[in-house]
């Protein structure tokens, strides 16, 4: 119960990976705003998260628009009167080689996953420097590091979240924010499970563990950025990706 009495929002934390921190989170104590593009997904995971005695508030978010990012810590504060913890977890996908990337993929790629990090870490920003007290944890990607074909929006987008959360970090270490990023390799989920067998075994080859991560792995990084036991660590990234880059 190391998190009782905090407040906790979560990007894109109605399923997926999202889910799993929100769940980890509250199991930990923290009372948790669960924001995501779709009202009704949010709604019905704060619904099962309000079951296990943590206080919950569903919100209908996009992260890319400022104006509903505004409104979004508007309706937060308004229930809570503070937030300690921000998961900048909303992300999402529009693969294609360079040459084929249609200019939209690029910039919704970027609105979505740069972007959004940006608007939503500025609004948390001004609640934590007046708290003197904040936990901003920025989900990227192990292709930030390695790249990917197919993946110039995505990698560039989870490469810009690494600079980001580094610039952020030294600028508010002082009031008592920390800044930090967890980078996921391959993570199962509804995505690796559709996959055809001979392309599972061909990602697997690149894991040394030999196995995909569980949302629950990305969920502990997590936790320990959110808690006090990570207090003098800032600007960092942790990896979860099985040893396939190190
Ligand atoms: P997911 O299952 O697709 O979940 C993402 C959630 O974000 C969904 O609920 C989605 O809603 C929501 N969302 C989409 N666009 C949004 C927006 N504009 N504003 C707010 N919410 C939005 O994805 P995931 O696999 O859990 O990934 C979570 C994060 O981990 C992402 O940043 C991803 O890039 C990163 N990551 C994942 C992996 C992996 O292997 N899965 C690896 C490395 C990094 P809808 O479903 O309604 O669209």
């Amino acid at each position: 119960m190391e998190l009782k009495g905090k407040v906790a929002l979560i990007t894109g934390g109605a399923r997926g990976i999202g889910k799993a921190i929100a769940e980890h989170l509250a199991a930990k104590g923290a009372d948790l705003v669960i924001a995501d593009i779709s009202y009704d997904s949010a709604a019905e995971t704060a619904k099962e998260l309000a079951s296990t005695g943590v206080r919950t508030l569903a919100l209908k978010l996009d992260v890319s628009k400022s104006a509903e990012v505004s409104a979004a810590f508007e309706s937060l504060m308004k229930e809570f009167g503070r937030l300690d913890i921000l998961v900048n977890n909303a992300g999402i996908t529009r693969d294609g080689l360079l040459l084929r990337m249609k200019e939209e993929d690029w910039d919704a790629v970027i609105g979505i996953n740069l972007k959004g990090v940006f608007l939503c870490s500025k609004e948390a920003v001004k609640v934590m420097v007046k708290q003197k007290f904040g936990r901003i944890i920025n989900i990227a990607s192990v292709v930030a590091f390695m790249g990917n074909p197919g993946q110039a929006n995505y990698s560039a987008s989870k490469a810009g979240i690494v600079g980001l959360t580094k610039t952020t970090a030294k600028e508010y270490a002082s009031r008592g924010i920390t800044v930090n990023a967890v980078a996921p390799g391959f993570i199962a989920t509804a995505m690796t499970d559709a996959l055809a067998e001979n392309v599972r075994q061909e990602m697997l080859k690149s894991i040394p563990a030999g196995t995909f991560g569980s949302v629950k792995d990305v969920a502990g990084a997590v936790a320990f950025f959110a808690s006090p036991d990570s207090s003098y660590v800032t600007g960092q990234v942790i990896h979860v990706n099985g040893g396939m880059y190190m």
